[in-house]
């Protein structure tokens, strides 16, 4: 695997398994994985016709050209992908700069019904990248544990409609502040000490149930919350006790909203306000990271202040952070635009 030492953020992309539904209606795969890095969306029709006989299906002209356009990304995980495939090749460097001190960042991002929630919390048989990272963690501490002295908690919050609410304790809206010693910190949020991975499961599987949900009618359990997970990490050298140096830092994993445009999943006008929300966190991030992608612009002004989300992450993106982005999508034809959008938005992220 390649070691990502200099670029600070790391765009993947995850293709998910074709649904039984997609199966039965007949739905087209329109994503299709040449390699590791490398994925063809919409891609041309092979003439699978020997022999030089015709084809009946191709001969509908208003059929539209195939796009038939490459992306290559960091790492492309396609439909048989499993949940530690994706830990392995996102997460677990990142945790390498936590150990180090650093504050660092993974989000989930796509269309409702594209798999996020799937590879950030996963199921109960097949945990995702959340519970996954603190059980890695858990074992560092442990190997490290004769020369650092560990203390570790998590919060667990959902940012909806531009309001902070605690997912663990179900209250808010909270306040953002910063902090010139602490960086960002969320007035009120209640802090956990995980006692064992299992309490990390249980905890995050009641936050869940505390999300704010709206069915649309693109997906019954559409999630049109961004969910944060954060991990606090103090580390203290035991054996210098003269200078201890101590230092902290945060792991944020986040389960972003649906990307999908409001008008796609025919909302009504009460959606329509959430909609905007939720575009203008994701737009808003979009913009964070890709100035901070562009190595031109190291010196120009990062918009963080343009939403919630992209505030909350101001000391946890840039600087020595390390990012990645884990682009989800559906490789259904049902699913045209929102693969497309969400490939045009990990393309843009990644362009370093
Ligand atoms: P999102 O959170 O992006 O809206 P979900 O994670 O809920 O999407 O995924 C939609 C559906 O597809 C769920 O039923 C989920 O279990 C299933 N799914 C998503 N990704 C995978 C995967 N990699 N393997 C198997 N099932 C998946
Ligand atoms: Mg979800």
């Amino acid at each position: 695997m390649e070691s990502d030492v200099c670029s600070h953020v790391r765009v993947v992309v995850r293709v998910r398994p074709t649904t039984e539904r997609e199966k039965t209606e007949n739905c087209r795969s329109v994503v299709q994985v040449v390699d590791n890095h490398m994925l063809i969306f919409d891609p041309k029709e092979e003439d699978a016709s020997c022999f030089g006989s015709q084809r009946v299906r191709n001969k509908n002209i208003n059929k539209r050209a195939n796009k038939d356009l490459k992306f290559v990304f960091d790492q492309v995980f396609g439909e048989e992908s499993t949940q530690d495939d994706l830990f392995e090749g996102t997460t677990k460097a990142v945790l390498d700069g936590v150990m180090n001190g650093f504050n660092c960042t993974v989000f989930a991002y796509g269309a409702t019904g594209a798999g996020k929630t799937h590879t950030m919390l996963g199921a109960q048989n097949d945990p995702g990248v959340m519970y996954r990272t603190m059980t890695e963690l858990f074992k560092r501490m442990e190997d490290a544990k004769e020369e650092k002295e560990f203390t570790v908690a998590f919060s667990y919050f959902e940012v909806y409609n531009e309001q902070i609410r605690d997912l663990l304790a179900n209250i808010g809206p909270l306040a953002v502040r910063e902090d010139s010693s602490k960086g960002v910190v969320v007035q009120g949020l209640t802090l956990h000490k995980p006692k064992s991975a299992a309490h990390i499961l249980e905890a995050l599987d009641s936050g869940n149930r505390n999300r704010t949900q709206h069915p649309t009618d693109m997906n019954a359990n559409s999630s049109r919350s961004h969910a944060v997970f954060q991990i606090y990490l103090r580390q203290q050298d035991k054996t210098a006790s003269l200078n201890p140096n101590a230092c902290v830092a945060k792991l944020s994993l986040i389960d972003l909203a649906g990307s999908e445009r409001a008008s796609a999943t025919n909302a009504k006008a009460a959606r329509l306000r959430e909609g905007a929300n939720i575009n203008k966190s994701l737009l808003a991030l979009g913009n964070v990271i890709n100035a901070l992608a562009d190595p031109k612009n190291k010196k120009t002004h990062i918009p963080y202040r343009d939403s919630k989300l992209t505030r909350l992450l101001k000391d946890s993106l840039g600087g020595n952070c390390r990012t990645v982005m884990i682009a989800n999508v559906s490789p259904s034809s049902k699913s045209y635009d929102d693969t497309h959008n969400t490939l045009k938005y990990a393309n843009r992220a990644k362009e370093i």
